[in-house]
């Protein structure tokens, strides 16, 4: 036996999320290639926020196990990569949204999906960091690959206090990298200057819609928010300047003129985390385990139990959750 958050469809149409406890028998089947995964920890996601709660359609099936992130040791494979006792980490995939997640004690998911947990991160460390971390560190990533180094100037990180905007602060801090963070959390700025944050910007001077060219400041954007913030973040980066794009937290449309493509040669370079390549997670996870600062994943997260991240997910979604939130599935 083992306990699960579980997800439901009710008569009216809401989604219905309970403790429940299941069975190994319940797990889903795979054709090939399926591993057995005892959980340590999973982690709340916004996505997360948004299957639990249901104030979005992320779950695509149900009845469904949320939680797209888990890390835990293999207990059984069907796997040629994977063997038991191995440590593995999930991120994305489709897992707490068509597949069954790890907000649960017992994982079964395809061995394809599964990266090692590098060494040097313990559980905790792998799920404290998630998918948010990860997706920090793809969007380091990115301007890395278009060419931004610390000599060129400021780099704008949005929803700075959030999952992937804190971890976001943190590395860039770290690769010497002029960080400003755009918050709403005028109290966190303490916290934000601890992970490295040179500057803070109120984020109402990012929200409202503002003209298509402005004041060049940014030489790279971390964008977490998307909507206004991600059309101001673009408008106010420098010639030839790289916006990253990964969130939707402020809202799913942008509203922007091409203005800053075309003028000033800025380039808008999206970021996934959920089907981004086994090698590209493996390079991700690799430089997190080496890059981030150790005092860094103590003080962006902290750890509930398995029932109180039913709550949690709804706090994600008003935006009133600082940093990460690891969940011990055993507790
Ligand atoms: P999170 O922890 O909830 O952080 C989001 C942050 O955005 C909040 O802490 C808040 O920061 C800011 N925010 C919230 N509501 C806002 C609003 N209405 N207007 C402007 N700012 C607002 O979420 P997360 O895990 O960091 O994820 C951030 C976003 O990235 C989400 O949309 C998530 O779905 C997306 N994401 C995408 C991928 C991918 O693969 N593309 C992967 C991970 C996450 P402040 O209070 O500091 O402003």
């Amino acid at each position: 036996m083992f306990r699960a958050i579980y997800l439901n469809k009710t008569p009216e149409n809401t989604t219905s999320a309970e403790i429940r406890e299941m069975h190994d028998s319940d797990l889903p089947q795979f054709e090939r290639g399926a591993v057995t995964v005892a959980i340590d920890y999973s982690t709340i996601n916004y996505k997360d926020g948004l299957a639990i709660t249901g104030r979005s359609p992320v779950v695509r099936k149900f009845p469904m196990v949320p939680g797209i992130d888990f890390c835990g040791t293999v207990t059984a494979s069907e796997h040629a990569s994977w063997k038991t006792g191995d440590k593995v980490i999930l991120n994305g995939w489709g897992v707490g949204e068509a597949h069954w997640g790890g907000l649960a004690q017992r994982a079964r998911v395809s061995g394809d999906w599964l990266v090692p947990l590098p060494e040097g991160l313990s559980s905790h460390d792998a799920m404290a960091i998630g998918t948010a971390g990860y997706t920090a560190m793809l969007s380091v990533m990115g301007l890395q690959a278009q060419g931004v180094t610390p000599g060129h100037g400021e780099i704008l990180v949005t929803g700075a206090t959030g999952g992937v905007g804190s971890f976001a602060v943190s590395l860039l801090a770290s690769l010497g990298y002029q960080v400003v963070a755009s918050t709403g959390k005028k109290d966190e700025a303490a916290f934000l200057q601890s992970l490295g944050a040179a500057d803070i910007v109120d984020r109402a001077s990012l929200s409202s819609a503002g003209k298509p060219l402005q004041k060049e400041r940014w030489a790279g954007v971390i964008d977490t928010v998307g909507s206004h913030t991600l059309a101001n973040a673009c408008a106010s980066t420098r010639y030839g300047g790289v916006v990253t794009a990964c969130g939707l937290a402020q809202g799913m449309d942008l509203p922007m003129t091409v203005a800053p493509f075309i003028l000033r040669a800025v380039r808008l370079v999206g970021i996934d985390s959920v089907m981004a390549p086994l090698e590209v997670r493996r390079q991700a996870w690799a430089r997190l385990a080496k890059e981030l600062r150790r005092g860094a994943i103590e003080s962006i997260s902290k750890t509930v139990t398995l029932a109180e991240a039913l709550p949690v997910a709804q706090q994600i979604l008003s935006g009133a959750v600082r940093g990460r939130v690891v969940v011990d599935v055993q507790r």
